[in-house]
């Protein structure tokens, strides 16, 4: 979990919790919204680039970019192409 997980399963339940105040479309609206929000949450989650052996490099998870070890991006924080957060912490 982090700040804006916590934020928006937050907004999340006051939705739930006052569905009965919304239309069916209204609430669909809201899903819609809460989802689109969530693919933008879910990359500031550090997730663990992929290593590649074929080509010896390592590739973000989400868009697979490609980063070669020691080179352009190699520990970057985020990814230069999609924004994910990379996790390097277990291939130094
Ligand atoms: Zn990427």
């Amino acid at each position: 979990m982090n700040k804006y997980q916590d934020a928006l399963n937050l907004l999340k339940s006051w939705a739930k919790k006052d569905r009965n105040a919304y239309s069916p479309k209204h609430l669909k609206n809201i899903n819609d919204c809460a989802n689109i929000l969530q693919e933008a949450v879910d990359k500031t989650k550090p997730q663990k680039p992929e290593f590649d052996h074929d080509d010896d490099t390592y590739k973000c998870p989400c868009c697979e970019k490609e980063y070669e070890t020691y080179y352009n991006g190699y520990l970057k924080k985020f990814c230069s192409e999609c924004g994910q957060a990379l996790d390097w912490s277990e291939n130094l």
